[in-house]
């Protein structure tokens, strides 16, 4: 069990209070367990934006263990722990999948923030967002999926004085509210001579030419607070530029954005292995004749989290073998998760059948994991397309 709720409260008066990992993953699951647990099904069923348990977490300090500078959250010494934020955000999303990929949300926003080195989405700004002070978020599904040939770029940007103005639409955009704000890209009006060219940016939702448009239901993820963006004349230079050009940046990125999603697959996993083993006394008698039993399961992921351990020890590396166990492990975490969520359900029979049940809500949560970018498909492809031998030149010819 966690600390209790009003030792986590006291302690999160202030960030930089859990210097050592352990006490941090107890405080996490002490707000997974309490406030969080208590809003699930409203953020589930009713839609309900759990934002208040978002700045609770902030204050624990888990948003931002895996930047370079924790100065911001009393962690002067600390290096980033890409580890460690991904233990924590599966422990969010052992309780709530959709909260647990919002931490994702906001953690890789800040990376966006941080590796641009754009002074103006530094200090102070990001000092706010390491603690959960502001929320951030991501809309960089359309341009991951169209850099692997699957998509085509939704947001177009065209030159203005100085800065450039961007036009587009794009369909779904997760964690916003009125003072949000996320990242994006834009394929930049170019000469039929010029070669392709796309800058990366802040999008603030309050800003002039930002108009949020509600998304249809969806089976699951309803309090993720997830609008169609519409940009018109939104303008970009100096202040909220993440990168200009983008291919390079996006490299040097790519593999610390799909681990840290691996935490949604860990954690919706672990739930559904903690609720097999809940009716376990029950049903254990006829649940034996099950495949996926939660020891077996228990086993794939513990193996699986010490590989994504291991390979969160060099978030950025950027050569082929690296992101390929990086893009493996991603496809395993959401394929686990699958498994998982399903075996619960047989596990727990007719109670996992109830619209209430964790078990249920966790099968639609696990289908996410499956769907959301970079999806089965997707990473499958970039797999396949990576592990291509490159052929001499006279032979390739
Ligand atoms: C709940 C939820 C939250 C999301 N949050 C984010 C986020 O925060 N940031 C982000 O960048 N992306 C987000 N996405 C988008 C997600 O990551 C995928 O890009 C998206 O689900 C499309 O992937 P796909 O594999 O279906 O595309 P494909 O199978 O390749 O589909 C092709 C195209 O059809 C479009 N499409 C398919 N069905 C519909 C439909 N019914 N209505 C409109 N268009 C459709 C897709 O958008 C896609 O462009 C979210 C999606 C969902 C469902």
């Amino acid at each position: 069990m966690g600390a209790p709720l009003e030792l986590v409260a006291n302690r999160a008066q202030g960030t930089g209070v859990y210097p050592d990992g352990e006490a941090l993953i107890e405080a996490v699951r002490a707000v997974a367990r309490g406030p969080l647990a208590a809003v699930v099904e409203d953020c589930d069923r009713k839609g309900v934006y759990p934002e208040s348990v978002l700045r609770h977490l902030g204050n624990t300090g888990v948003l931002g263990v895996h930047h370079d500078d924790r100065r911001a959250l009393g962690q002067p010494s600390a290096a980033a722990d890409f580890g460690l934020a991904i233990r924590a955000a599966a422990e969010v999303s052992r309780v709530c999948g959709a909260t647990g990929f919002m931490v994702w949300c906001h953690q890789v926003c800040g990376v966006y923030m941080e590796q641009s080195r754009n002074p103006h989405l530094g200090g102070e700004v990001l000092a706010r967002h390491l603690r959960g002070q502001t929320l951030g978020a991501t809309g960089m599904s359309n341009p991951m999926k169209t850099f692997a040939g699957i998509e085509q770029f939704l947001l177009k940007a065209k030159r203005e004085g100085d800065g450039y103005l961007v036009n587009g639409t794009l369909p779904w955009v997760s964690n916003l509210g009125d003072d949000h704000y996320f990242g994006a890209v834009a394929a930049l009006e170019t000469s039929a001579n010029e070669p392709a060219h796309e800058i990366m940016f802040i999008v603030r939702c309050d800003a002039p030419g930002v108009e949020r448009r509600n998304c249809p239901s969806f089976s699951a993820m309803e309090g993720t607070n997830t609008w169609a963006v519409r940009l018109s004349d939104y303008r970009v230079g100096a202040t909220n530029l993440l990168a200009d050009p983008v291919r390079p940046f996006i490299g040097r990125i790519r593999g610390a954005f799909v681990l840290l999603q691996t935490a949604m697959g860990i954690g919706v996993t672990q739930g559904a292995i903690d609720s097999m083993r809940r009716v376990e006394p029950q049903l254990g008698h006829v649940n034996q004749f099950l495949e996926d039993r939660p020891d077996e399961l228990q086993a794939e992921l513990d193996g699986l989290v010490a590989r994504i351990m291991n390979l969160a020890r060099t978030p950025y590396a950027t050569d082929q073998e690296h992101l390929i166990n990086v893009l493996d492990a991603r496809a395993q975490a959401a394929e686990l998760a699958l498994r998982a969520a399903q075996s619960a359900l047989l596990h727990a029979g007719a109670r996992g059948y109830l619209m209430s049940s964790d078990v249920q809500r966790r099968v639609r949560e696990s289908h996410f994991v499956a769907i959301v970018t970079p999806a089965i498909k997707h990473l499958r492809k970039e797999i396949a397309r990576l592990s291509q031998p490159v052929l001499p030149v006279a032979v390739a010819a």
